[in-house]
């Protein structure tokens, strides 16, 4: 991989962008069919590819949202299982419009693309820098912990699967809640196991091993319980809860869409004080 990142440093940036457009032009035509739908790119594919981490803890703690998953990607975008989930969400239970200001964290591909064309130039992206990695033009380098927006700016953040990753998880909650208007909502999805009444956590599981171990992923720091909700409450957030069948699918959109029905969607409200 260090050599493909070397000669990517030596590229012009279109090049990659090009290449990367073509390929999956390609693959749509390829892999066109039935049963499986994506909405972002509104294609049918006669298939999805597998995609996630396979590790005995994910099935001990039966964890939602994380693991190993058969058919979850999108063979023309490269969508997943989880962003198919929240397109249903975001079409059923919001109105984004070019007025919504709108935050996403670590941006997903498919989503981020479908959010930016209702926000326009309200949609704001932003990651935490790694070296070796090529970032979406306009995304902003941020820390999640000190983020760098005044008090009340955005209708709406979005930042799935990453809390997971970090240790001071509250006070990354924290900041989500700040840049929040009042009424603004965020989605702050994690993988976590029906199984733990209470989040399973250890500071001292530090290595990559132990990691994957303990926690189902070599970059995770815990799994959450059914309490994470009760997280987002002692942050300020109203939690809301909705479940794949509330989001107004029709017959065979969950078969389709190859969605997991048993993935909630998490809305944390920054309640009006
Ligand atoms: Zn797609």
């Amino acid at each position: 991989m260090k050599i493909v990142n070397q000669i990517k440093q030596f590229l012009p940036r279109q090049f990659g962008l090009y290449a990367r457009q073509t390929y999956y032009q390609l693959r749509k035509i390829y892999f066109a069919g039935q049963p499986y739908h994506c909405p972002f790119c509104q294609k049918s594919y006669r298939v999805f590819f597998d995609g996630g981490f396979d590790l005995p803890v994910i099935n001990e703690m039966q964890i939602i949202g994380s693991g190993r998953r058969k058919a979850t990607i999108c063979p023309g975008c490269g969508s997943n299982d989880r962003e198919r989930l929240l397109y249903l969400y975001f079409e059923n239970q919001t109105n984004i419009t070019s007025e919504t200001k709108i935050l996403h964290i670590a941006p997903e591909p498919s989503l981020s693309k479908f959010l930016q064309k209702k926000a326009k130039q309200n949609y704001t992206a932003g990651v935490k820098y790694f070296e070796g990695f090529y970032y979406a033009k306009n995304t902003l380098l941020l820390d999640l912990l000190d983020l760098p927006f005044d008090d009340g700016q955005f209708d709406l953040v979005v930042c799935n699967h990453v809390l997971e990753h970090i240790p001071e998880d509250g006070k990354a909650m924290k900041e989500i809640f700040r840049v929040l208007k009042m009424n603004g909502k965020a989605i702050l999805q994690v993988p976590w196991s029906p199984l733990l009444e209470k989040t399973y956590e250890d500071a001292n599981i530090t290595s990559a091993k132990d990691r994957e171990r303990y926690f189902g992923q070599f970059d995770h720091v815990r799994i959450y319980g059914k309490d994470y909700p009760d997280k987002l409450k002692e942050v300020g957030f109203h939690v809301d809860i909705f479940e794949p069948k509330e989001l107004n699918m029709k017959d065979n959109v969950a078969r389709q869409y190859a969605i997991n029905e048993k993935e909630i969607v998490f809305v944390a409200k920054k309640p009006v004080s």
